[in-house]
């Protein structure tokens, strides 16, 4: 799948709808369509990488700035600020969307029950 088909590549250029957290010149984050958590949130860098697998070094600043807005979700939580990200990275890993993404899931387990 190339760009122009992407789902994630259609929210960032705002040619289809999400509901937008934080957005900046890097980076978007939406809710997930379909939350399996109180809270689940996409961090999507705006740039089209497939998955951690594709990354190059030309793209660690892309990486600081995800890790960053990940500090402020984090941050904006409720106490005890506790929260997982997790990325699924190939098809049989789960991978459904083709655009590198980390899922930012806090106010259930999901190490100790399913996810
Ligand atoms: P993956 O399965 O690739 O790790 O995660 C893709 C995630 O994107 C899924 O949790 C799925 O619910 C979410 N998703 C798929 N399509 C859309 C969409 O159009 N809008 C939003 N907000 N989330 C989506
Ligand atoms: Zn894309």
């Amino acid at each position: 799948m190339n760009s122009q088909d992407c789902i994630f590549c259609k929210i960032i250029n705002k040619e289809i709808s999400a509901k937008i957290i934080k957005e900046n010149n890097t980076v978007i984050v939406i809710e997930d369509i379909f939350p399996k958590a109180p809270v689940h949130y996409l961090v999507i860098p705006k740039k089209h990488i497939v998955n951690l697998s594709t990354i190059t070094s030309l793209d660690k600043e892309l990486v600081w700035h995800m890790i960053e807005i990940i500090k402020e979700l984090a941050n904006d939580l409720p106490d005890p600020k506790a929260f997982n990200t997790l990325s699924n990275n190939g098809k049989e890993a789960g991978q459904s969307v083709f655009h590198m993404h980390w899922h930012f899931i806090s106010g259930r387990n999901i190490v100790e029950g399913e996810f």
